[in-house]
């Protein structure tokens, strides 16, 4: 009996430093890819009923796995610092179980919209199959407040982006792979529409597309599960 506890305990430490691993490198995946900026911006993601999160007001070049911080549901840490959006991160998880892992970040080109206060309509394939909605401006709370994270966790409550006002973006997925995926969608779809806007005026999808468009989306990711 205690053999199997062991083991179960160290399949859940070798789990937990896994997903710490892959927080550090979504990071500096989003610096490489001027997705983000140092140290704007924070990553989590769900472990049983506990939350890995970025911590406080680290650069994510001097950032490590062990620098990640566990917290519960209530925000209590289980060892260092978290990210000053831990209540964001908190409410949207409250607000939606099928989330896993969430990105906040400030992208430029998606922000120049925050900023405007303008959303991102269904104007490309992939917004309508990999995010599944058109991205919305949720309204201005100060960041770190508890105001900013009721706002966040209504405006995501059935969608995977929203834009924060005079701030910047905020992504969930079903993995860390989904969420930097919608955000790197995001990030190029705001940059194409400012192109497009320069040439004429971008079409919009009717929304029988945009469903089609998501469901044939779904249907080749689950199939793409299946066979992994
Ligand atoms: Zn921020």
């Amino acid at each position: 009996m205690k053999n199997k506890e062991n083991a179960c305990r160290e399949e859940d430490e070798k789990l937990k430093n896994k997903l710490k691993r892959k927080i550090v490198r979504v990071c500096r995946i989003m610096l490489k890819e001027n997705l983000n900026i140092n140290p704007f911006g924070n990553v989590s993601c769900r472990l049983g009923k506990r939350i890995l999160i970025t911590p406080s007001g680290m650069s994510y070049e001097k950032m490590r796995a062990k620098d990640v911080v566990e917290i519960d549901l209530e925000g209590k840490s289980y060892g260092g610092k978290p990210s000053s959006e831990y209540r964001m991160h908190i409410e949207i998880y409250k607000a939606r179980e099928d989330v896993k892992a969430i990105i906040h970040a400030h992208p430029k080109y998606a922000t120049a919209f925050a900023v405007s206060r303008v959303g991102i309509p269904v104007f490309l394939e992939e917004i309508a199959e990999v995010v599944g909605s058109s991205i919305e401006v949720s309204k201005y709370a100060l960041p770190g407040s508890k105001e900013l994270a009721r706002i966040a966790a209504e405006a995501l409550r059935n969608k995977n982006a929203t834009l924060l006002a005079n701030h910047g973006v905020v992504c969930v997925g079903d993995s860390l792979e989904e969420a930097l995926d919608i955000l790197r969608i995001l990030e190029r779809s705001a940059e194409i529409y400012i192109l497009a806007k320069i040439i004429g005026n971008p079409y919009v999808l009717d929304d029988k597309n945009v469903k089609k468009l998501r469901e044939m989306y779904l249907k080749y990711k689950s199939d793409v599960n299946e066979n992994v």
